[in-house]
């Protein structure tokens, strides 16, 4: 509603950009006259206005000045379209409806769903809108984001500051090249990071998704003993149950076999150790009397074959998308030594637990690791834009370093490396790190979670949780007594997570595991909310069964 006078058509203007650009639909506009003779900018207004914003214009309210007047009164009422103003509102809500019938239907006809069977794909819940920790449906209805929109929203949606940022490199400039150029967002994020990785890393090589990161820490090490004097360190060790990607080089060195055995003919050989998954030690050993089995069998192969080994790819903290298998404490840093010792190259993958999620800025923090190749992406934008980067020492740079001739250089770029807008929104989401103290605000959010699983132990269906900071994976099994798990066919995890939208949550299963993986910006309610719903679901699925 606006008064109709000299500066309004300005002002209308901003305040409709204004409310847009905030994510409000408006339907129409009602101008206020001002004087008992209208002013040529009165009887003008409201057909510029209607042009320049392209909204219905609902009427002309005229100056009351004896507003009892029930005469006055309802003429003004007349003069509002009260009932055109209905109208619209009611077309506005139908529309809603329909539009969120017709993106339900045009992207089962259109879209092809990552890691999903199609034949089985119906429904599909539309999201339009996010707001905090929320996102909000086409049909209306918000949802808890509990696994941070796959594992990357750290703050919530539409964080003031972090829209802010973009908004403001938007207009210096989206993208430039770092192929021949740089950028000033990309140096200044590029000193960001080093500054609060693990000490001794001192370069970063931009691309775009977690799987181009690994990538890029693959053909680094690789290409780095080719040139540096070792030219038979082509292998790499790997774990089982490992996930780092979905390119070929980030499957190779992969190690789940639903995701990746298809592909066994086009992946390079590896070498694969056990991994380190307590709750079902492929050796029926116990932690920690096992002396963690996958440690003894890393001593032997490089024992024998370090000469022929370029590195060791780990996930640290958990091996996520297997279902945040928790890693024994000092595994890490016990394969930091052993690599070491013999030669090896350690990339460490921090793709989902870097940024916070652990409780530390990242996973190789909790043992002190220092990789020499370490890759990140996911929360690296705090969920907004593809950004991944790779850090690595001055060791492995120098060792790319040369005369032209020699042909020394890393052959590899992405033609978005290194994006404006995605290093604006990763350099505000490390400054609210820093200005909320936040690794040191979300320590009793931890603990909270901690009590609120402790209560989920006694349902019969749950197996296993773990959890490392806010991440969390909740086994279901069929036999809690010999932890025989639910055939994979029964999909009891997608049923959970089915279960659980009716208390107002979005979760995203690994198999047979419930994945909790809130953003760093959930509240203790929403923690309570979360696990206790989830609580209910399992029960309620597992004994409808
Ligand atoms: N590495 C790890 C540990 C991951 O969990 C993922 C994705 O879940 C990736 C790499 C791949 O990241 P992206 O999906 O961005 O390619």
């Amino acid at each position: 509603v606006s008064c109709a006078q000299l500066g309004t058509i300005n002002h209308t203007l901003l305040t409709v950009e204004a409310a847009q650009s905030a994510g409000i639909d408006l339907i129409g506009l009602i101008l206020n006259g001002r004087s008992k003779k209208p002013s040529l900018a009165e009887r003008t207004n409201p057909t510029v206005l209607k042009r320049q914003t392209g909204l219905d214009l609902f009427g002309v309210i005229p100056l009351v000045d004896r507003a009892t007047n029930k005469k006055v009164q309802a003429a003004v009422v007349r003069s509002v379209q009260t009932k055109a103003v209905l109208k619209a509102t009611t077309t506005y809500r139908q529309t809603q409806k329909q539009r969120a019938k017709r993106l339900a239907q045009e992207d089962q006809r259109l879209i092809w769903h990552p890691f999903t069977q199609m034949k089985e794909w119906e429904n599909p819940l539309v999201m339009t809108d996010a707001k905090g920790n929320y996102l909000k449906s086409a049909q209306g209805k918000w949802y808890l984001d509990g696994v941070s929109s796959l594992w990357v929203n750290v703050h919530g949606h539409r964080h003031p500051a972090i829209d802010a940022a973009i908004r403001k490199q938007l207009g210096k400039m989206a993208h430039s090249t770092l192929l021949g150029l740089s950028g000033e967002p990309s140096v200044k994020l590029a000193r960001e990071l080093i500054e609060i990785a693990p000490k001794g890393l001192k370069k970063v090589f931009f691309s775009d998704n977690g799987s181009t990161a690994v990538e890029v820490a693959l053909k680094m090490a690789y290409q780095y003993w080719q040139q540096n004097g070792h030219p038979k360190k082509k292998t790499f060790i790997r774990f089982e149950n490992a996930y780092h990607g979905d390119t070929l080089g980030s499957v190779s060195v992969g190690g789940i076999d639903l995701f990746h055995e298809v592909y066994h003919q086009l992946l390079f050989p590896t070498i694969q150790l056990p991994s380190p998954y307590c709750y079902r030690c492929s050796h029926g050993r116990k932690y920690p009397a096992c002396g963690k089995e996958s440690i003894e069998k890393l001593k032997q192969v490089l024992k024998k074959k370090s000469h022929q080994i370029a590195a060791v790819v780990v996930e640290p903290g958990m091996q996520a998308a297997a279902g945040m298998i928790l890693e024994p404490k000092g595994w890490l840093s016990e394969i930091r030594r052993l690599t070491q010792k013999h030669n090896v190259l350690l990339i460490v993958d921090e793709v989902a637990m870097g940024f916070g999620r652990t409780g530390k800025m990242f996973a190789s923090d909790h043992e002190k690791v220092t990789p020499d190749l370490m890759a990140v992406a996911k929360g690296l934008t705090a969920g907004y834009l593809p950004l991944a980067a790779t850090l690595t020492t001055q060791r492995i740079y120098d060792g790319f370093l040369g005369d032209y001739q020699e042909c020394r250089t890393f052959f590899h770029g992405h033609s978005y490396t290194g994006n404006a807008l995605g290093c604006a929104a990763a350099l505000e989401n490390l400054q609210i790190f820093k200005r909320e103290r936040l690794l040191k605000k979300i320590q009793p959010k931890i603990k909270l979670l901690k009590q609120e699983l402790s209560k989920l132990k006694p349902i019969p269906a749950v197996g296993d949780i773990r959890q490392l900071g806010l991440v969390v994976g909740i086994e279901l099994v069929q036999d809690k007594q010999k932890g025989i798990p639910y055939p994979w066919e029964e999909k009891i995890g997608i049923k959970v997570c089915e279960e659980v939208r009716r208390y107002g949550i979005i979760l995203r299963p690994l198999g047979h595991v419930v994945v909790l993986f809130p953003p760093l910006s959930i509240t203790q309610k929403e923690i309570r909310h979360l696990v206790r719903s989830v609580g209910k679901a399992i029960s309620d699925v597992t004994s409808r069964d």
